[in-house]
């Protein structure tokens, strides 16, 4: 009787599960483990967020994998130790797992890998978060693309055919020997002490909860995703993101359940913007595993030398807990923390607030989101802030800097949005409540805070810092 080790990380997930797969084809039972070891992940451990829809993931992967007559074998790391004491403790022969792309968990896995292989232990390894591999999308000319648009173009002929594995038939799990004994997933306390989280209960994490929101979205939004994706008073957008994240489903997945719902509505070109989003999540990937100091580092070295403001403490906070007095800006702020989500247009509205009308450097922000959004995910996270500060590659140019009001009245006229995360404005009347602050007696009487910055002259101000950045670099260059 030969057993295998499935070592689930973030793909908790049955179907589509090229590992566990792979695994249940050549081995006659498999172990189904999880190691927790977070300070593995280097500076980027998930945040509090995470560790929420962590908690709940991994709850409903232990209650499919006991319908199929098993269970999820969990333990707190290090992972090698962990790895060494389940195939001492069982007898397995084999670890099998999926890839991942942040560079100190591919340089962990390496390890892994190495030390178990010279152990004796056959290891495979597989492609289950992206359509393709970061290192097997290559310009004509060679290396990693830089652009989005070309390497859009390029992956786009690559999809149409990828088909999703279904749950394996015959699932057959081993008993861990005396020795090995499972932690509880109570036990790695990933869930907050205080009550924070309460207003998560709008998610269901796990395998199931990416399904249901799949195919509401499919049903609900995806002919008019276009035209309402960016409209954040509305249920537009998939809310797939942190169920991509965790693996409880893949882009093929996603890709081939709308192509046939699509299909059946003869209306297939309305999943193309909605790919092509996916798309962004891929390039995210390809830029970090390339190059992996994106998270920290300015992608253009030229903004190595641009005149971020002082850190301050206060205005962060201020941004933080949605006062800023900047409407829009404060109702994602205030729907982050509530939620652990935030929708796009208004995370470029926060994020540009904050690295462009505040000068705080974006890994201010990029620091925030990671320990609240639920969808904290490191290539997305670095890519999405890089690009609202102009740093990063085929980013937004520095000088298109948002005007949080106009954006307002653009995406939420009616202010439904904002109504609904900032209570003070719930009946301003008209334009006021994208911006209180133009009728004084409606502001006082709101208890809304007064602008915390000048939109004008903080934006001339940013403006100014990018002048001097391009001179600077002309300087250097002549
Ligand atoms: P949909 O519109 O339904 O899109 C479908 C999927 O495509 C998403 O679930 C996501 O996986 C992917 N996607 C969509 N837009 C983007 C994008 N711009 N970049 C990368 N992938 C995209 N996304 C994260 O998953 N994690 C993050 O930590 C994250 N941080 C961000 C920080 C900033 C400053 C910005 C501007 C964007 C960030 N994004 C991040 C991207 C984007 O905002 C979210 O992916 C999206 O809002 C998730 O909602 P959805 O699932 O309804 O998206």
């Amino acid at each position: 009787m030969s057993t295998a080790i499935v070592w689930f990380r973030r793909d908790l997930r049955l179907a589509d599960n090229p590992a566990l797969e792979a695994a249940v084809r050549a081995h006659d039972r498999v172990i189904a483990a999880y190691v927790h070891a977070p300070e593995e992940e280097g500076a980027w451990t998930p945040g509090a967020a995470s560790r929420w829809w962590l908690h709940h993931s991994l709850m409903a992967l232990e209650a499919s994998l006991v319908k199929h007559g098993g269970h999820l074998h969990v333990v707190a790391g290090p992972t090698l130790a962990s790895l060494r004491d389940l195939i001492g403790a069982s007898g397995a022969t084999a670890v099998y797992f999926n890839r991942l792309y942040e560079p100190r968990i591919v340089r962990r896995d390496k390890v892994v890998r190495r030390a178990l292989e010279q152990d004796g232990v056959a290891v495979a390894s597989f492609n289950a978060a992206l359509w393709c591999e970061p290192w097997d999308v290559e310009t004509k000319q060679g290396g990693p693309y830089k652009v989005f648009t070309p390497f859009w173009r390029h992956l786009r002929t690559r999809i149409d055919g990828a088909e999703p594995l279904p749950v394996p038939s015959r699932l057959s799990f081993a008993d861990v020997g005396a020795g090995g004994a499972s932690d509880a997933i109570d036990d790695l306390s990933l869930l907050p002490t205080r009550d924070w989280a309460r207003g998560f209960s709008i998610w269901h994490p796990g395998e199931a909860g990416a399904w249901e929101m799949l195919s509401l979205f499919a049903d609900d939004a995806l002919a008019h995703y276009a035209e309402s994706r960016d409209l954040p008073a509305r249920h537009g957008t998939s809310r797939l993101s942190p169920h991509l994240h965790w693996g409880e489903i893949s882009p093929v997945q996603v890709a081939a359940y709308l192509r046939e719902q699509a299909a059946r509505q003869r209306n297939a070109a309305d999943i193309e913007p909605y790919l092509r989003q996916l798309g962004w999540r891929e390039f995210g990937h390809h830029l970090l595993y390339h190059f992996p100091k994106t998270p920290t580092e300015s992608f253009n070295p030229a903004f190595n030398g641009f005149q971020w403001a002082e850190r301050d403490a206060h205005a962060l906070r201020r941004w933080k807990q949605g006062r800023t007095g900047i409407p829009i800006v404060d109702a994602g702020m205030r729907e982050l923390w509530a939620t652990g989500w935030m929708h796009n247009r208004v995370r470029m509205l926060v994020a540009s607030l904050l690295t462009k009308n505040l000068r705080q450097h974006w890994v201010l922000g990029e620091k925030w989101f990671w320990d609240t959004l639920v969808d904290a995910d490191l290539a997305n996270n670095a890519m999405g802030w890089q690009w609202v500060a102009g740093s990063g590659a085929d980013a937004a140019p520095y000088f298109r800097i948002f005007n949080p009001v106009t954006q307002s009245e653009k995406f939420d006229p009616e202010g439904a949005y904002i109504r609904r995360w900032v209570p003070e404005l719930a009946d301003a009347p008209g334009r006021l409540v994208h911006a209180p602050w133009e009728d004084e007696t409606f502001l006082a009487r709101s208890g809304y805070p007064r602008p915390m910055v000048d939109l004008k002259t903080s934006r001339e101000a940013a403006l100014g810092a990018y002048q001097a950045l391009r001179e600077k670099r002309d300087a250097a260059r002549n």
